[in-house]
């Protein structure tokens, strides 16, 4: 079975956090966090259709500035989402350029940025290149609660955690995995072709067996039969994000319930338990307590990241410490 999606960290572990989550097919790409982006080509950049912001800190955010750089002549809009005050952060960077060389000419590339309180959107903004990236609110009937975004083939929820100020958490969720059977098409006497999504789609949404999939003009097939002989279906993957956040009850019950049964985690791991006075001051987790979360919400894999510069000759020992946390039996128990 194929992913719908590929998660990539942007930078090595001790550079800028940040995940680029690329379609596999389709032109298109998430991101969790806009820290540096360098990394990232523009063709890549061109590709993002929507990021998800966990907090404004820099580490977290300075890559806006690239991301509408390459993205400004694009005609299909960015939508980002943050925290509480993001629409504000948006507005003040939009502010911080000269845009007279805009018009009604331009290319009116537009920016929605939303914010969301861990339930719903409390507030909705666009920016219009046309209109020189002026604020302008978006009525209420756009503010609908549930997750962050919710498509056809996945879902992305957040959590509001505490770090110190509001910081959301991501994850990912595939609906349901529909692949091609190659052989099992032939058997069939049918063409590979666009077709397959339409009848992806249909398997998605559970259309009855009856539907007829059109494979080219004269030629149409129920479902039920690309069910039988061609399509294998399979849960889809969960991808779990999350930084900057302290450790205490209630934010590890969020995190974990948030992260619960993941294939993958991808969660901060600064610091060594040994400074954990000094993470807890900075409302940081350490490698145990990141990989604590990550086997109490019975994640599949671990991968920690956003290493704190202060360890740049010790990441061994931070890998291990998360490791020995998350592979641990469930009877070393620590309580909070
Ligand atoms: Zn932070």
């Amino acid at each position: 079975m194929s992913w719908l999606v590929q998660p990539t960290l942007v930078n090595e572990p001790f550079s800028d956090p940040g995940l680029f989550i690329d379609f596999r097919f389709g032109r298109r790409a998430l991101l969790f966090d806009l820290g540096d982006l360098t990394p990232l080509s523009p063709r890549q950049l061109l590709r993002v259709t929507h990021g998800f912001v966990s907090h404004t800190h820099m580490d977290h955010f300075a890559g806006f500035d690239r991301l509408l750089r390459v993205c400004l002549h694009r005609a299909a809009p960015l939508h980002l989402v943050g925290p509480a005050g993001f629409a504000d952060r948006v507005e003040h960077r939009l502010n911080s350029y000269t845009l007279n060389l805009l018009d009604a000419q331009s290319v009116d590339f537009a920016i929605i940025a939303s914010e969301f309180n861990g339930a719903g959107f409390d507030r909705i903004c666009e920016f219009r290149a046309r209109k020189a990236f002026r604020r302008h609110d978006l009525p209420e009937a756009l503010r609908s609660p549930g997750p962050l975004l919710d498509e056809d083939e996945f879902r992305i929820d957040g959590a509001m955690l505490d770090h110190g100020i509001p910081c959301l958490a991501f994850a990912l969720t595939e609906k349901l995995r529909v692949n091609v059977w190659r052989e099992g098409l032939r058997q069939l006497g049918l063409p590979v072709g666009p077709w397959l999504r339409e009848a992806k789609r249909a398997v998605r949404q559970g259309a009855p067996d009856d539907r007829q999939i059109s494979i080219r003009d004269d030629l149409s097939v129920p479902l039920g039969v690309l069910r039988q002989g061609a399509l294998r279906t399979a849960r889809g993957q969960k991808i779990a994000y999350i930084v900057d956040i302290a450790y205490h009850q209630r934010n590890v019950e969020k995190a974990i319930a948030l992260a619960r049964d993941a294939d993958q985690l991808f969660i901060e791991a600064p610091f060594l338990q040994v400074d954990v006075d000094f993470a807890a001051r900075r409302r940081h987790l350490t490698a145990r307590q990141a990989g604590d979360i990550a086997r109490r919400a019975h994640v599949a894999r671990l991968i920690p990241f956003h290493f704190s510069a202060r360890y740049r000759e010790r990441e061994d020992e931070l890998r291990r410490e998360a490791e020995t946390a998350f592979s641990a039996a469930s009877a070393c128990d620590w309580t909070l």
